[in-house]
């Protein structure tokens, strides 16, 4: 059996020359797409992870606007920003990045961001529609890893799924996104019980609980396509991809597989939100 390498870098990059190509066109019709970053404080990785996004953005020629708040901002103040970014329409998609400083009630500002610029695909409202098939754009690693799964033919319908993490950018949205391409589909989270027993049954597997190798080899079902969304500093991610060859039909490299694909897709769901506004 040859197995398939579900190679995030690779799609990645193909997509980036084709944002890049589609930037260009918008702006000869005067539209230049736009992504606003907000950071609210000092954290180094949020720093490092705003850089990453903004860089991406001048790769493909796409423009984006740093709003920098201190660490003493309220929610008040950010909501009064995030107000600011939805009624310029110079602005395509907004990102606030996560975590914001204790005193905020992230969530009230992540769901103050206009559905049309939610392209990070973090609100209620977002989640909601996304789940009922509506129109939003989904949370970027969820939303990456279908493509991923949709580019190398992967079968989804019918197929037993099962998600270990359940949170609301990476688990959740996963599971419902499986789910409506008419998956079955479990979700584990740290008070499952007999996970290992559940894991088993997966013809389709993501790990996403944020602990290192925590998915056993032994536990992967024959021939089952194994998507890990983990990634931690010892070059790892959530699943134990020692000789997976072995054992899947498809799996995702850790590093190079669901990592490239978040930051892609927060850029194309930018582009497509400023494709829409034209119309
Ligand atoms: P998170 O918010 O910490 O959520 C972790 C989930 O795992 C929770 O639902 C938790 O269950 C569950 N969990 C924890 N311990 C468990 C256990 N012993 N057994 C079963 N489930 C357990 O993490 P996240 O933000 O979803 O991220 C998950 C992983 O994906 C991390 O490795 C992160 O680095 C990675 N990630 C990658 C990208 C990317 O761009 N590639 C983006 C986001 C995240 P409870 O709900 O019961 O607590």
């Amino acid at each position: 059996m040859t197995i398939k390498i579900l190679d995030g870098k690779s799609l990645a990059l193909a997509t980036e020359e084709s944002i890049a190509q589609q930037v260009t066109e918008l702006n000869n019709d005067g539209i230049f797409p736009t992504l606003a970053t907000i950071l609210v404080g000092q954290d180094p990785a949020s720093e490092t992870y705003v850089k990453m996004k903004r860089n991406t953005c001048a790769r493909v020629g796409m423009k984006s606007i740093a709003v920098e708040m201190s660490d003493k901002t309220t929610t008040e103040e950010l909501l009064s920003k995030i107000k600011e970014l939805n009624d310029d329409k110079n602005v395509h998609g907004i990102l606030l990045q996560h975590p914001v400083p204790s005193q905020i009630d992230e969530r009230q500002c992540f769901d103050a961001i206009d559905l049309s610029k939610d392209v990070d695909g973090v609100t209620c409202l977002g989640f909601g529609n996304m789940s009922m098939g509506l129109p939003a754009f989904g949370s970027c690693t969820p939303a990456g890893i279908m493509r991923l799964l949709e580019h190398y033919q992967i079968e989804i319908q019918g197929k037993n799924a099962v998600v270990v993490g359940r949170s609301p950018i990476l688990g959740k949205p996963m599971a419902m996104m499986l789910l409506n391409k008419n998956a079955t589909v479990t979700i584990c989270h740290s008070r499952t019980q007999n996970i290992e027993d559940i894991i088993k049954q997966a013809d389709i597997l993501v790990g996403a609980v944020g602990i290192p190798r925590f998915i056993k080899h032994e536990w992967i079902k024959e021939s089952a396509v194994v998507v890990d969304a983990g990634y931690h500093p010892e070059k790892c991610g959530d699943i134990d991809l020692e000789n997976i060859e072995l054992k899947a039909s498809a799996y995702t490299p850790v590093p190079g597989g669901v990592g490239p694909m978040t930051i892609n897709t927060l850029i194309l769901q930018t582009l497509q939100s400023a494709q829409r506004s034209k119309i």
